[in-house]
Order: C-alpha cells, then structure tokens, then sequence
C-alpha cells in the first residue's frame, strides 16, 4: 500500500538511515516494511528552540496500516502535464523573441511538440555574456544588447537563482522543475520548500536547456533582435529580425519588462497596452549572521541561510512597504540596459557563502501616481526612467550604485560606506531624493520598525543602495484567455507582458502559452 506522511519530523542534516526509522517509528512498523520511501515535500520549521526539518514523503507499506495514525494517508496520485505532440508538422515555424525564463520554456515545449521553433536573443550566449558582465561591473563599459538583463538566461542568469512561486499550477511547475533538473539543476529543487540554483549553476544550466531545444529540432540565433512585427488584417505575418525578414504567422513575444523598445513599437502598430502597477524602493543589506541569529537563533551550516520576508502598513489607509527578493548570503548588484539609467537588484550563488544578506524594500505605485507622463500606457516607464536618471548621476554616473547608510538616510545625514558590503561598484551619496517623495516617506517610516521586528538586527549595521525600479513591469500587453492579443498569432509572455512576475512564474507562463498554439495545429 501507498502512504503519503505528512510532518515528519527530523533534525538537520538526517541521514537517509534516520529518515527510514523515523517513517516506520511515524507508522508503528518495523523499518524492513517499508519501500520506495521518497521525499515529496521538505521545510524548515524554525518554530522551536532550534530549527528542525519537517517532511512529507510518500512510502510503500508492507502489511496492514495500523488504526489511529495522525498525518498519515493513501498516497493520492500525481496530476502530471503530458506535453502534446503534433505529428508530422510541416507549417510555418513559430519565433519565439527573448531567450529568458519565459522565451526558453516557451521554446523547449513547442520543440517538444514538434514545432521547430526559432528562439531569438538580442544579447549573447551565456559564457560571453558573463565576461562581458564582469567587466561591466569592474569598470561600468556597458553593451546595450548584451549586459545583466539582456542575454541568454534573460534577466533571471544573474539573479538569486530563487525558484519560489505563488502559483497554484503545479503540474506546470513540477515540470518546470524537472525540466531544469534535466538540465543539470540538483533535484533538491523538487523537493525543497524554498528551491535555489544560484547564478553559477544558471549559467551551466540554461546553455543545457539551449541543447536540448536544438536537438528537440529548434533553432537558436544570439545578437538578433525583434525590430518590427509584420502584421497584416489583424495577424502576424512575419518579423524583422536585425534587419532580415523572417516569415511565420505565430510569435511569443517574451521580451521581459526592461525592453522599452519593444513597447514602443508595439504602441506605434496598433497593439493593445495598458498600464498596470508595480512598485519601487531600495535594496537593504544587512549582515547575514544577524538574519541567521533572528530567523534560527544562530547559523548552521546544514541548513543554509536564512530568509526573511517582511511587511509593514504604517496606518488603515498607508501605503505598505514589503520585502522582495531577499538574497541570503548574496551580492547587491547595479543593472542598466541602456546608457545614462540604472536600477539595482541583488544575487547570489549556489553557496549562498558571502557575508551579507540583501533585500528590496519596495513601496507599490499606481498608474494614479504617474500621470502626465506621455502616453498613459507607458507612462510608468517615463516614471521609472526618471528614478533610473537620477540615481545613475547620484552614483558619479559610471554605474556605480549610490549608497547610503540607513541611520543617515533616516536623518538626511552625509555617509561613507562601510568597507563591509557586498557590492564594491558604490559610491556615497545622499538618498534623499532619488525617489518620489511618498515613497521615501513610506520607507522612513517603515523600514526600521520592519528591522527591529527581527531580533539581534542593528539598524546601524544596514546599507541602502538605490534604486528598485524594475520589480515588475509597468505595461500589460492585452491578451485573451488563450494568451493571446487581439492580434492574432501574437502571444505576449512572461514577465514583460504583465502577467507573471519571476523565474518561475515566467516559465510556466512560457510552457502555458506554447501549450495554447500546439492547441491550435
Ligand atoms: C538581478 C536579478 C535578480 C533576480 N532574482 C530572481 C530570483 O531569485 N528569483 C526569481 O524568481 N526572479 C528573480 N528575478 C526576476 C526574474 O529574473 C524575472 O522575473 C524573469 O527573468 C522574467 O523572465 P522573462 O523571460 O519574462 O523575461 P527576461 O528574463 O527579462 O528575458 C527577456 C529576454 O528577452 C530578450 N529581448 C528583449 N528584447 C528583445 C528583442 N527585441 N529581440 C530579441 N530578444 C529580446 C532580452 O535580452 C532577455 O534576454 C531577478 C531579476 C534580476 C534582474
């Protein structure tokens, strides 16, 4: 008999042996009884004086199931996604544009399918990718195709490499995770409340996934870019490719939210947008062990690094300010993918080994807040603009990031910077100013009540780096339940079309909408 157990409970860094007898102790049986015992679903719970694990796993049972078990079941089956196949497919081959999360994954199923799809990328592969970024960030030389946010990988390679998501797809994103554990990701991720890569692991990863779409018969072409859509009566009929015209009656445009180019010729052909919320702040750094001391009472080694994810609404009808992307043990990191304007964000690597743990406070904005700003559907771009101008001169307009101490940033006082800090490419500055002044407010106010919250933390140890521009995307590319626009044959996906927002939600989105055109053949 099959049996799901859910909150068995084990110390960190339990052995394969431990887990054996914990689950027979759970079902009153002898060890030999069991089979097939397998890890579904594995969480730290930090509840008690120190933190422990809490599993749930699924166990063949040999003989009968006592009476009175608590947590224990028949172990349901799994709903599973089976890729549709089209056979002996002949058509016009779909294109899909941006070769992040969203454009991958959108690639790797309609391959799959059968639909030899052509993936294009404006930046570069991977490898010459990371060098280019590298001297990015020695000495602030950046290409404008290629750089942290444009690239194969898209703007998830130099990320946290955090895989959580609130959706509640998940068939899709159990085959997101085994896609990526095909190719090369550890298949903790499949288990682990929390899953992380890491930077270092995307990078061998997402060229591994490339192989596979070109050996599932897709193309992948580098440095080409979407110029223009072909569309004719309402429907795609092709694409300017770096200047090339290429024929196809289907495009997933996966864009991501930084390529304004692309909204802007979208608007100049007639396609529906709108304008959408999002949010902006600062990314706060802190040192690791105090978020390790104020989450688990200290740091242990088997368990990684600990996370935070914090909230705060000052009265009824306040703006709140909330945590996002928290990186343990990462780098805070500057990002520009065109000259003069700059936002940050932060990363890390599979280790999670640096020093300090980095987060964005971030304060909502509406539509509402950025009026008057050009073209009401990519107003929200100008307003972002405008932050991105401004911090790129406050930091001596190299790219490097303007940072401040938060003690200073609270009393409008002068900073140097302490030389423990994750991002060397920063420079003092007042903060002061950088952004609106409701979302400043919001953060003085907030952001200290929301560091005391957890115990041990000093607020003179925190260090603000500006600006958190890019959270989500401003715009939404309109599109119908299918995932389609009013365009026929146009897809808009992922992050850049408004409707997902990360790593894995942009996936998902990616293998939703490819579904959505095998659908169609
Ligand atoms: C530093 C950083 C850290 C992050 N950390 C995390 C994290 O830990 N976990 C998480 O879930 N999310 C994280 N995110 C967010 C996550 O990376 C994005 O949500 C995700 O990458 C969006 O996927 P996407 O495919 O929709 O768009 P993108 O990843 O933005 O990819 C779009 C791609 O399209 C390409 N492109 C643009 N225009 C054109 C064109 N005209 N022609 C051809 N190609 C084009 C771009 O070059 C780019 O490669 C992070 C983001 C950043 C910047």
């Amino acid at each position: 008999m099959k049996l799901k157990i859910n909150q068995l409970d084990l110390p960190p860094g339990y052995s394969p042996e431990q887990l054996l007898k914990a689950a027979a102790k759970h079902l009153r049986c002898d060890p030999a009884a069991l089979s097939n015992l397998q890890t579904l679903r594995r969480s730290i719970d930090a509840r008690g004086r120190s933190p422990r694990m809490t599993l749930t796993v699924e166990v063949d049972l040999a003989g009968s199931l006592r009476n009175g078990l608590r947590n224990v079941e028949k172990a349901p089956s799994v709903e599973r996604i089976v890729p549709p196949v089209v056979a002996g497919f002949s058509g016009r081959r779909p294109l899909v544009v941006g070769a992040g999360p969203a454009g991958l994954m959108a690639a790797f199923a309609l391959a799959e399918a059968g639909l030899k799809p052509l993936l294009i990328e404006r930046g570069e592969a991977a490898a010459p990718r990371a060098k280019r970024v590298e001297s990015f960030w020695k000495d602030g030389t950046l290409d404008v195709e290629s750089n942290v946010l444009y690239g194969e990988g898209g703007a998830g390679l130099f990320s946290d490499g955090k895989l959580t998501s609130r959706s509640k797809d998940r068939p899709r994103v159990r085959r997101l995770l085994e896609i990526f554990v095909a190719s090369g990701a550890s298949p903790d991720i499949l288990i682990d409340a929390e899953p992380h890569i890491g930077s270092d692991v995307l990078e061998e990863l997402v060229p591994a996934l490339r192989s596979r779409i070109i050996e599932l018969g897709g193309e992948v072409r580098f440095g080409a870019r979407l110029d223009r859509l072909e569309i004719e009566n309402g429907n795609v009929r092709g694409a300017v490719i770096s200047g090339e015209e290429f024929r196809t009656d289907t495009c997933v445009l996966a864009t991501g939210h930084s390529a304004r180019d692309i909204y802007e010729m979208l608007a100049e052909q007639g396609v529906p947008l709108e304008p959408k919320g999002f949010a902006v702040g600062v990314r706060l750094e802190i040192p690791q062990h105090r978020i390790d001391t104020a989450q688990w009472g200290g740091s242990f080694p088997n368990l990684g690094k600990a996370s935070f994810r914090l909230t705060r609404r000052e009265e009824e009808n306040a703006r709140s300010c909330y945590t996002f992307c928290m990186c343990p043990g990462g780098l805070v990191i500057s990002c520009a993918s065109s000259e003069g304007l700059m936002t940050t964000n932060g990363m890390s690597l599979s280790k999670r080994d640096k020093p300090m743990g980095n987060a964005a406070f971030l304060v909502p904005v509406m539509p509402s807040d950025f009026p008057n700003l050009g073209k009401p559907e990519l107003a929200g771009i100008e307003f972002q603009k405008k932050m991105e101008a401004a911090a790129f001169a406050a930091g001596g307009s190299d790219y490097s990031l303007p940072a401040q101490r938060l003690v200073d940033f609270l009393e409008g006082a002068e900073s140097d910077l302490p030389s423990e800090r994750s991002c060397t490419m920063a420079r003092p500055a007042q903060l002061r100013g950088l952004l609106p002044e409701f979302v400043e407010h919001t953060l003085r106010s907030a952001v200290p009540k929301m560091l005391r919250s957890m115990r041990g933390v000093q607020l003179d140890e925190a260090l603000l780096y500006a600006s958190e521009t890019r959270s989500s995307s401003p715009v939404r590319i309109v599109r119908d339940e299918e995932g389609q626009s009013v365009i026929r044959g146009l897809y808009p996906c992922g992050e850049g079309a408004g409707y997902a927002g990360g790593i894995v939600s942009s996936g998902i989105d990616g293998l939703r909408l490819a579904e959505s055109i095998v659908a169609t053949r």
